[in-house]
Formats: C-alpha cells, structure tokens, sequence
C-alpha cells in the first residue's frame, strides 16, 4: 500500500474502499470481502445508512482496529456546535469504535463552521485522529483554512477522469489539503468503463481501464476510494501498485478533462443548496 502523509502527520492509505450504495444487508460482507483483499481504508458517511455495518466487519475480520483507516461524514442535517458533538458520538457507537481516522463536513452548507468546532474540539480531544471536508469548492475550502484554528485536511471531491479538479488542486496543494477522490470511476457514467483512450492506455500495460484510471489518480497524488459489491472487482482495483503511466500517458489522460461532473445541481449553485436544505429537513430526526 502506498500512503499520503496529511498535514498533522497523520498516514493515510492512498487507496481505499467506498460504501456508498451499499445496502445495509450486503454492507457487511463487501466490506469483509475489502478486508479480505487487502483493502485496510474504508470510507462511509451518517448518510449512507452503513456505519454500523462498516464497524460490525472491522471487529468480524479479528484484525487490530489500529491496522484500519475509516472515514465517516456528518452530513447536514447534524451541523451547528451541539448537534455535531452528539452526531459524533452515534457515528462512534454506531461503527464500534472510539476514534475514526478521518471525519469530513460532508456538504457546504448550513452552520458547518458550528459542526467544525466540534470536530476542532474532538481532534484536539484524540477522537478523530484527522478532519476534513467534502464537497468544498475552492472558495468554501479558502475560507475555512483562513477562518478555522485548525484547518482542514483532506477535502474529498468528484474527480474523475472527465472532472479532473485541476484547479480545485492548485488550491489544495497551496494550502496543504490532501484531495481524495470520490466516485474515481465517474460512477461508470459517461461510458467510463468502455472509454476507448483510456482502454488504449492500459492495454500497453496489460491493465483494465478502472486499473488505468486508478493508478492515474495515484501518480496524480490523489486518494482514491472506489466502489464495487463484487470481490473479483475489489482485487482488480486492488491491483495498481505495480506499474507506472508514463508522462505520455499522464498527458493523454490529461486531455481527457471535460472540467464538469456528473453530480447534480454543482454544489456551488443555489439549486445544491436548496436541494441539501430538502435532504437535511428530511434527515432532521436522524
Ligand atoms: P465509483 O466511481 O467508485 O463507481 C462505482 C461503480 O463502478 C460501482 O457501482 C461499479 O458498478 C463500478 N465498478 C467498480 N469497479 C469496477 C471495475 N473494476 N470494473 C467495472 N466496473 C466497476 O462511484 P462511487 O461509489 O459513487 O464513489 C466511490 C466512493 O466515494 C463511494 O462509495 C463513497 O464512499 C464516496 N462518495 C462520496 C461522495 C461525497 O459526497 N463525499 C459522493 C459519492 C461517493
């Protein structure tokens, strides 16, 4: 396994395995199958509806929770000093543990700077060993490094061969915040898996295109935390440590850059906001 290290000094595995769309009833044995393949990062969130299954299939696999990095999110509905300490606290109930490696503010939205002083509080404390944001554009990202006594880590977007975040990255790497890349596979969407550059590619290397889009992300410096309920999948993405793009090949994936994601409203419209404001008032109970 390859590691980035944060800006605490915190290692994380520069590849891990995502939940999302993960049902509860399958959860738990996907995430002994990651385990089984080697796969020690796992990344859920409050509003995957999985973080008791993540945790029950940590504790099944008898290996030490220290060999495991896991990520979890607070989502929206949460936000605000309070609300986010207790939301916390049934995140680390909920996956059996009493710290997680990484807790991110999933959404810009709301009072998100009330949810960050309780994650400020609860790193200092040592129950969240790093703590980050998702879904931040640069401007929100900017502010809240400026702002915040302890600024964030890691900030994980939709990046992909087609949304690459050149720019988003630019910023980042100015203010030392690790990208990590959700749905590094555009969710399949776009024709990704049949993307006849990137098949090209990876023929020269006896590799699949998801393999030639992972090991992209990698020499990019990215995170990267694929999905799939299939094992034989889990291992194919799990096989990327052992060959290099060239420069060549860097550039032609490259040009491949659309600059737009596939997730919609762009979570810096209006319309994203209104559209978070309706999922956290269904959530409010939650
Ligand atoms: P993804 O890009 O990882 O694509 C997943 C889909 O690709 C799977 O459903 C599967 O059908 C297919 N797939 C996986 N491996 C394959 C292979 N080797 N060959 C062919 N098909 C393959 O999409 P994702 O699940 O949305 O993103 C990954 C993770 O990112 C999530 O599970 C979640 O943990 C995280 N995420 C975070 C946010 C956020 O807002 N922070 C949003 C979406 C996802």
């Amino acid at each position: 396994m390859q590691y980035v290290t944060l800006n605490n000094g915190v290692k994380m595995p520069q590849l891990g395995f995502g939940v999302y769309q993960i049902e509860k009833d399958e959860c738990e044995r996907c995430v002994l199958d990651a385990i089984e393949t080697g796969y020690r990062h796992i990344d859920t969130a409050q509003a995957y509806n999985n973080e008791e299954e993540v945790g029950s299939a940590v504790i099944k696999s008898g290996i030490p929770r220290s060999e495991f990095f896991i990520t979890s999110k607070i989502f929206v509905n949460n936000y605000g000093y309070e609300k986010a300490k207790k939301a916390i606290e049934i995140s680390l109930e909920r996956l059996k543990t009493d710290y997680i490696d990484l807790m991110l503010i999933h959404q810009p939205f709301g009072d998100y700077y009330g949810a960050w002083k309780a994650f400020e509080e609860m790193y200092e404390q040592g129950r969240l060993k790093a703590i980050g944001v998702s879904n931040f554009y640069p401007d929100r990202l900017v502010d809240l490094c400026c702002y915040s006594k302890i600024p964030p880590m890691v900030n994980q977007i939709e990046t992909h061969p087609f949304n690459q975040q050149v720019e988003a990255q630019k910023w980042t790497e100015k203010y030392n915040v690790q990208i990590e890349a959700w749905a590094p596979f555009g969710q399949g969407r776009g024709e990704m898996f049949s993307n006849p550059a990137i098949a090209e590619i990876g023929k020269k290397y006896n590799k699949t295109v998801a393999q030639t889009i992972l090991r992209w992300q990698l020499q990019r410096g990215i995170v990267v935390i694929p999905k799939s309920t299939h094992q034989e999948r889990m291992k194919e993405n799990f096989d990327v440590f052992d060959f290099e793009l060239s420069a060549e090949d860097m550039a032609k994936m490259a040009s491949l850059d659309k600059k737009q994601g596939f997730s919609q409203p762009p979570h810096n419209t209006p319309e994203a906001v209104e559209k978070f404001f309706r999922l956290s008032e269904a959530r409010k109970n939650s």
